[in-house]
């Protein structure tokens, strides 16, 4: 049986449990405040914890792995393993400062009270490029601080900017980016290695599926190859003639991102009758 720390609520917790049942892995709906599930129908149980808290469980082998952002593994988890990215909760951790603040360079910081709840990722980052700074450690409503006097800086997580905004404050250097990952303790039993391999494995298909399309189409038999060249697929496409003489049926998978890119090569191409599917599991 493996131990997996979740998110309890917050943003985390939605994509995470979705992940899961992605997965094919089961639990029995709780009540909002319960503490543990344990999966119907895999070898796994969850235990439900403020995200900040999920590393030092793991590293007290309470759990044996969990889901956190890059962010809670770098300022919290010392000595566990990235078993996995998981390509939710992308953000971005970066200082802002008021918009009258003259900034040049990292330099202006020199002296300054940054405010964070991601003090020695700050601490490593200002280190790295000398520069001296006062770093105010609070562990919420960061985007405040420079409002209410406490700081002339933050360092923050970020995602699309509108509460700096609202905050009168701007972005202006990147001290990391952030996603999801699923952490694991470095020495784990060899029946949890086990379980915690076959997650990776349910987790990585899912993934993979995720960034990735299966399309159909019509093309004309003289444009196959072109039509080839442009939907290189898994290997190769599946192609099967139509009733229609001189026609086939083309099967493949497409990138998610390449998808209107490629669309318009293919009717270009001469393809007709182009269906695009979700993947739901991609192995390969
Ligand atoms: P908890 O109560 O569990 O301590 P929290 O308030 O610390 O939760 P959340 O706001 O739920 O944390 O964020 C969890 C994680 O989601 C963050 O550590 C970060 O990795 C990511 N994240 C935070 N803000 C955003 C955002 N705006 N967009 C995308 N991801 C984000
Ligand atoms: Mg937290």
């Amino acid at each position: 049986m493996l131990t997996l720390a979740i998110q309890k609520s917050g943003r985390l917790n939605d994509a995470t449990l979705k992940l899961l049942k992605g997965c094919g892995i089961g639990f029995v709906n709780g009540s909002k405040d319960k503490l543990k599930s344990t999966a119907t129908n895999f070898p796994i149980k969850l235990l439900f914890l403020r995200d900040d808290d999920i590393p030092k469980c793991i590293v007290d082998k309470v759990a044996d792995a969990g889901i956190v952002g890059e962010n809670v593994y770098f300022e919290k988890g010392e000595n566990l393993n990235i078993s996995t990215k998981l390509g939710f909760a992308k953000c971005r951790l970066s200082i802002a400062i008021p918009k009258h603040f003259e900034y040049n360079s990292i330099k202006d910081l020199t002296n300054k009270r940054i405010a964070t709840s991601h003090p020695k990722i700050l601490d490593r980052f200002l280190n790295e490029k000398n520069i001296k700074a006062d770093i105010h450690h609070i562990s919420g409503s960061v985007e405040i601080s420079p409002g209410i006097g406490l700081a002339d800086a933050i360092c923050d997580i970020i995602s699309t900017g509108s509460t700096l905004l609202s905050n009168g404050l701007k972005e202006v250097d990147l001290v990391m980016k952030s996603e999801a990952v699923l952490i694991s303790h470095p020495d784990l039993k060899a029946d949890r290695k086990k379980v915690l391999n076959q997650l990776l494995f349910r987790l990585r298909a899912v993934k993979k599926a995720g960034n990735y399309k299966y399309i159909l189409l019509n093309t004309p038999n003289d444009k196959i190859e072109q039509i080839c060249e442009i939907l290189p697929g898994m290997k190769s496409p599946t192609i099967m003639p139509l009733a229609e003489e001189g026609w086939s049926s083309l099967h493949s998978v497409i990138r998610k991102n390449d998808f209107w890119e490629k669309i318009n090569n293919l009717k270009t191409a001469g393809a007709q009758g182009i269906l695009v599917i979700p993947i739901e599991k991609m192995i390969m």
